[in-house]
């Protein structure tokens, strides 16, 4: 685990996954407050103004918020990814988004890219959610 103890944990919605990622987040709150967090920029500052979540927000997706995640996941820093990829729409940092997943595949960190998936990333990491 990244910080002592503490499970850190990186979010990114592409425009047309935001809603999904703020109602999976919402369902995932009371663990999620519990973990470090990071995000692409609009996807956290939703999450932050939304949910009232503390997330560390780096650039947006397309100003380079991906590879700033994919550096500190190089490093060590990062436990898990929830990516939820917009599949049906070409995005101008595709080389960026690969780059992000393909360090997941590299260091052997779960990654989520879609919302079930990530239902069950989040239920295993953190425990179910609490209603
Ligand atoms: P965003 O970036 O959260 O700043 O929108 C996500 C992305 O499009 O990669």
């Amino acid at each position: 685990m990244a910080v002592s103890g503490t499970m850190t944990l990186a979010l990114i919605a592409h425009d047309r996954k935001k809603d999904d990622m703020v109602r999976l987040a919402g369902e995932f709150a009371t663990q999620l407050a519990r973990c470090e967090l990071m995000a692409t920029g609009t996807t956290g500052r939703r999450l932050q103004t939304e949910l009232g979540l503390t997330v560390h927000c780096y650039l947006s997706g397309p100003l380079g918020g991906d590879l700033q995640i994919g550096a500190r996941l190089a490093q060590g820093e990062v436990d898990a990814v929830v990516f939820l990829r917009d599949p049906m729409t070409p995005q101008p940092h595709e080389p960026d988004i690969n780059a992000l997943v393909r360090a997941c595949d590299v260091h052997d960190v779960p990654c989520a890219t879609n919302l079930r998936g990530a239902r069950l990333l989040l239920g295993a990491l953190l425990g179910p959610v609490t209603l």
